[in-house]
């Protein structure tokens, strides 16, 4: 047997007969660029998660950007982010020019940790980007009380949570603004890279069609600098039609955590991820299980071994990445999140797969913990 990571081809055979007309239809317009598809997506996908509007863009790592650009956010700047995520999250805060400052995440869900947030304030800070990782909801309530108090933005990165809620509150509808990402890879994956920002506030929706556009605001006229942070027609097509089995898929992928519950309940010296209270609807974009004693590495090599596609998010927090030496943070700085990249491992957790390759995973993992 053999079981991929994730495994786009079978997600598409069940859906080239719905997808091929609209892609021919498409294909024969030439109309490639902004358009309805877009228009149609950003209501879609607003809806979906409980925001007011939605901005279609080029891809999740330039909705951060475009967020960050848009409200001005540069040279003598800080940004709070967790240092446990993707790159983009804090790449696109030095991009800007503006600093990141990494604060812990705790230990049990792996989010930024709410009340480590106040003692990395300064005059400087201007924003706060909480990132969703795997599909649960980072604990917002203190982190917009903190904001409030503060006067500071806050950029939800919900780039792996589409769908995914906090006390009955879609991901990227709290903050100011909410950025997702239609990564192949993502819950809602496009057919190439893209991505939207999400927000409430009409004004700020209105600015961040602008700078998706060079600023441009009317033709040829530049206010503001911005860039050209489009999404192609294409992917807006295609995401339309995905977004109608997105519930689906999520539903089998919190069935697939499920099964992966039990079949794994007797095993020792692991543990599954857990669900925070606060978090009403986790998406699991990642099955992250946590195996203990230094035997990380031992277990991973098994399930390659077994031809079982597995992965570690992510093996080198952000503060210890060459590019952020300049930062001046050192080995030790956030415990929590340098013994999360030491003992965390990514499973197959997508919608298609089988309970015989459950049970193959489940049977591997069992085996590699006790030998
Ligand atoms: C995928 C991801 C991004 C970047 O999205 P892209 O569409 O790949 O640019 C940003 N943040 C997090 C947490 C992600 O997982």
């Amino acid at each position: 047997m053999q079981v991929p990571l994730l495994d786009l081809k079978a997600q598409y055979q069940q859906l080239q007969a719905e997808l091929q007309p609209v892609l021919t239809e498409l294909f024969a317009s030439q109309m490639f660029i902004l358009g309805p598809h877009l228009v149609e997506l950003e209501a879609n996908v607003a809806s979906y998660c409980q925001a007011g509007f939605g901005c279609a863009v080029s891809s999740g790592s330039d909705a951060l950007l475009l967020v960050l650009m848009a409200e001005g956010i540069g040279p003598g700047d800080e940004v709070i982010t967790t240092p446990y995520t993707f790159f983009a999250t804090a790449g696109v805060i030095a991009r800007v020019g503006a600093k990141p400052v990494f604060v812990d995440i705790e230990p049990d869900y792996y989010n930024i940790d709410a009340s480590k947030i106040e003692a990395a304030v300064t005059p400087a800070t201007k924003a706060i980007i909480p990132v969703h990782l795997y599909g649960q909801s980072a604990d917002m309530d203190p982190i917009m009380d903190i904001a409030r108090k503060h006067n500071l933005i806050v950029v939800e990165d919900a780039a792996q949570a589409i769908g995914a809620e906090y006390k009955g509150h879609r991901a990227g509808s709290i903050g100011d603004y909410g950025c997702l990402s239609f990564f192949p890879s993502k819950n809602l994956g496009a057919f190439g890279d893209a991505g939207m920002v999400l927000a409430n506030d009409p004004e700020k929706a209105k600015r961040l069609a602008v700078f998706r556009n060079h600023g441009m605001e009317p033709k040829y006229h530049h206010d503001f600098i911005g860039g050209n942070f489009r999404m192609d027609a294409l992917q807006a097509a295609v995401l339309n039609i995905k977004l109608k089995h997105l519930d689906g898929w999520t539903a089998a992928r919190q069935r697939n955590a499920k099964d992966y519950a039990n079949l794994l309940e007797k095993a020792k010296g692991f543990s599954l991820p857990q669900e925070a209270p606060f978090s009403t609807r986790h998406v699991r974009n990642q099955f992250v299980i946590r195996i203990q004693d230094g035997k990380r590495d031992k277990v991973w090599n098994a399930l390659k071994e077994a031809k079982i596609g597995c992965d570690v998010y992510y093996p080198i927090p952000l503060h210890l990445q060459p590019c952020f030496s300049y930062l001046g943070y050192a080995k030790g700085d956030f415990p929590v999140s340098e013994q999360a990249a030491l003992e965390t491992l990514a499973i197959p957790i997508y919608p298609e797969l089988t309970h015989i390759q459950k049970k193959y995973i489940a049977d591997t993992l069992l085996a590699a913990l006790e030998a």
